[in-house]
């Protein structure tokens, strides 16, 4: 039963969205509630929003009835961002235009459009939107802006607050505000004076402040996602470019994103990356450093457990598993339109960095098999970590960023951390080149010794990072609900100070993605933690990634394959706990349908997943499970009389292609509805697409 206000809600909706949009039932708010972290909450609500004036309505009516609303895009965030116990606003389906602009110097995007999309719109110019996250082919344009995402080559320079051209967005009192429109923008200037006035006032305050001026400088001159980008506040002097730029890693707790207009960036032509393996990690920290001024594309830095951890790969050289234990390995790229340009490139790097002994020799290579060998190592070691983690643990990738000259010791006090607190499983890569590391283990959640265990992990991670080391807390991924009590540590009272502000200009009652960037609470990043029961061996590996999702024919009908993968566990959780076992019958109710039925078993899903699971398999056995024994009965009978059934069959489609013949489509399709309708869908509906019965195979015959 849904509390009286979103009842409200809800029937207010119905009367402009579909109501078989606005999602109230337990399975499928569970369903569309789950993102890629390891944080937990269900909406009361989901709403599959099409458009935008959907949006102003559902952000209107909300606002009336002082009910908090989160956006998702394709909800492939790690730090507990896309997720609310009370609305979630869903638009991805419906959101999918887009318009190169500019002599393709421009690309107008909607926000449910995934990232890889967008570059295939472009790829036939030669060019890509500037942010990379490793995500691409799941993430959607919304979330990619909204995290301020980044990846292997963008950078701090190419990343969505660098390209940004233009953003339409949304306010919390339904008020647009378009950048690329003049009309929009002297509307909103005019209508919003005291908006427009305040953002001036925080402005002037840190231009007046040279302390509070040089932090927000200089802590932006490493990728930093932790809190609001007020170096926009530093960056800009116009208020629209300030708003604009604000929006960028906003989480979606400032405003509505209905689209994004991006500078389009160069896709070289020529790509060639290497493998140098190091004798220590100090020594790749330090060549990184001489090749942050050499014309590389990527510097990704894979420690020995991250090269371990690939080695029995069937691509893998041998000697990797012979490398000494203090080894480490940086993956150089360099890429050109031009062949001549790339190799003299491939030079320099060699030349910049000749100071600095490599364990072996190495090679530039464009070999197609080696070079996405090489990229495969690198991008496959999240999955890696995933797949061998024990059962009914969480993946846990960490996020931060360190200046380079303190890259070489911040690893090893990383690695130190790793050993005090017992993450044996730990690996550390990343962003060399811009000083980010990711760091992935497991993690149990189950018991209140593990949680206390990962609560002093991350208290001391953030003394390590903050005050050792002067680094950003979330590089790329979002402070979302894991970091957002460690903002004010990070950038001290001042600068916390005009974060709270901004989310108060934009949301004064807090109802705009509450609780995330901006917690009061010390220890929100331990609460609402993801439970992972082990259900299916098949299945029990999921991370909950969503890198499935687009991958899936069901998808938008009813469930994805990581939505089935969430139902599945939940199921078996309530099963085993018998906690609620009104709620396992309100999932068990729709299962059949949403689950099972509705799944094409296409094994596609297994293409994308990075720990290759094909849940078209799992439901196979899920289907299996479900059937009683008269329906065991009657498949093992037809599977063993098929040549009486398809014979009975034959006859059954020419007889009802007579009826057709005779009747008329529009009788026969009138018929066919009353007997499904009568028979409580048992009698399946007819179609005019129908086949007729074919004639009888003679296997006598000779051709
Ligand atoms: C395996 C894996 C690898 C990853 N690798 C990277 C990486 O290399 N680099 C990186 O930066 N990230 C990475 N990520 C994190 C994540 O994929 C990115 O942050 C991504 O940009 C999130 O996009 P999304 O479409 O999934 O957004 P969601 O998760 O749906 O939402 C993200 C945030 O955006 C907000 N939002 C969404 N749509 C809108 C809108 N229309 N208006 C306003 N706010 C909105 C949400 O409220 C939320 O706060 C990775 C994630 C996974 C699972
Ligand atoms: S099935 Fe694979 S791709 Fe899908 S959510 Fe799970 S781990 Fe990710």
């Amino acid at each position: 039963m849904l509390a009286p206000s979103y009842q409200k809600l809800k029937d207010l909706l119905s009367a402009t969205i579909d109501p078989k949009r606005i999602l109230t039932n337990p399975l499928q708010t569970l369903a569309y509630g789950t993102d890629a972290s390891f944080y937990r909450l269900i909406p009361k609500i989901v709403i599959l929003a099409h458009t935008e004036s959907e949006v102003i309505e559902i952000i209107k009516q909300a606002k009336s009835l002082d009910i908090a609303l989160t956006f998702r895009a394709a909800g492939t965030s790690l730090s507990g961002q896309a997720i609310t116990d009370s609305v979630l606003v869903v638009a991805t389906h419906g959101w999918k235009s887009f318009e190169l602009l500019d002599s393709n110097t421009k690309i107008k995007l909607e926000p449910g459009i995934i990232g890889a999309k967008a570059n295939n719109y472009l790829a036939p110019h030669g060019l890509k939107i500037g942010p990379d996250p490793a995500s691409i082919g799941a993430a959607m344009i919304g979330g990619i802006v909204a995290n301020n995402a980044s990846g292997m080559c963008c950078g701090t320079a190419q990343n969505s607050y660098q390209t940004i051209a233009d953003i339409r967005i949304v306010l919390n009192d339904g008020t647009i505000l378009d950048t690329a429109n003049e009309e929009s923008v002297n509307a909103f200037t005019k209508n919003k004076i005291v908006l427009i006035q305040e953002i001036e006032n925080l402005r002037d305050t840190i231009k007046s402040n040279e302390t509070l001026y040089h932090l927000i400088k200089n802590k932006f001159k490493i990728k930093n996602t932790t809190g609001y980008s007020i170096n926009a506040l530093v960056d800009y002097q116009d208020p629209i470019e300030i708003i604009k730029h604000l929006m960028v890693g906003s989480e979606g707790t400032l405003a509505f994103i209905s689209n994004v207009t991006f500078k389009t960036v160069i896709d070289e032509k020529h790509k060639s990356c290497s493998l140098l393996i190091f004798n220590t990690i100090q020594d790749a920290c330090n060549a990184t450093i001489l090749l942050k001024s050499a014309p590389v594309a990527a510097v990704e830095l894979l420690d020995r457990e991250s090269i371990r951890s690939v080695e029995n790969d069937d691509d893998a050289p041998d000697y990797f598993k012979t490398l000494p234990e203090s080894a480490c390995a940086l993956l150089v790229e360099c890429r050109d339109n031009d062949l001549d340009n790339m190799l003299i490139k491939q030079l320099k790097v060699r030349s910049e960095i000749e100071s600095i002994p490599t364990f072996s020799e190495y090679e530039f290579t464009s070999n197609p098999k080696q070079y996405y060998f090489n990229w495969k190592a690198r991008k496959g070691l999240l999955p890696t970590v995933g797949g061998l983690r024990k059962n009914g643990t969480s993946v846990i990738i960490e996020d931060v960023a360190f200046p380079l000259p303190q890259l070489a010791d911040a690893c090893l006090a990383l690695k130190d951390l790793f050993k005090k607190y017992e993450y044996h499983d730990a690996v550390l890569f990343g962003h060399a080149l811009e000083g980010n590391l990711h760091f992935v283990f497991s993690q149990d959640f189950s018991n209140q010794t593990e949680v206390d265990r990962y609560e002093k992990l991350m208290s001391e991670l953030a003394v390590l990072v903050v005050d050792r080391f002067n680094g950003s807390l979330k590089a790329e991924h979002g402070t979302g609900r894991n970091m957002a009590p460690f903002v004010e540590k990070e950038w001290g009272t001042a600068a916390y100070e005009i974060m709270k502000r901004i989310k108060t200009i934009f949301d004064p009652h807090n109802k705009i993605n509450p609780d995330v960037l901006i917690n009061p609470d010390p220890k929100a990043h331990l609460k609402n933690l993801k439970p992972l029961p082990e259900s299916n061996t098949i299945i029990d590996k999921c991370m909950e990634c969503g890198f499935c999702e687009p991958h899936c024919v069901s998808e938008g009908l009813t469930l994805s394959p990581r939505q089935r993968i969430v139902i599945a566990r939940e199921i078996s959780r309530l099963e085993s706990t018998k906690d609620n076992p009104q709620r396992l019958a309100d999932i068990r109710k729709d299962v059949t349908y949403q689950l099972d039925e509705t799944c094409a078993t296409d094994g596609l899903c297994a293409l994308a997943c990075p720990v290759h699971i094909d849940t078209g398999k799992f439901v196979k056995e899920w289907r299996a499970s479900e059937l009683d024994s008269n329906d065991k009965k009657v498949a093992a009978y037809i599977g063993s009389h098929m040549a009486g059934t398809t014979a009975i069959l034959r006859i059954g489609l020419k007889i009802i292609s007579v009826f057709h013949t005779i009747l008329g489509t529009t009788i026969m399709t009138a018929l066919s509805n009353a007997a499904h309708f009568i028979t409580f869908g048992k009698l399946p509906k007819w179609i005019p697409e129908m086949p007729k019965g074919a004639h009888k195979i003679n296997l006598n015959q000779k051709h």
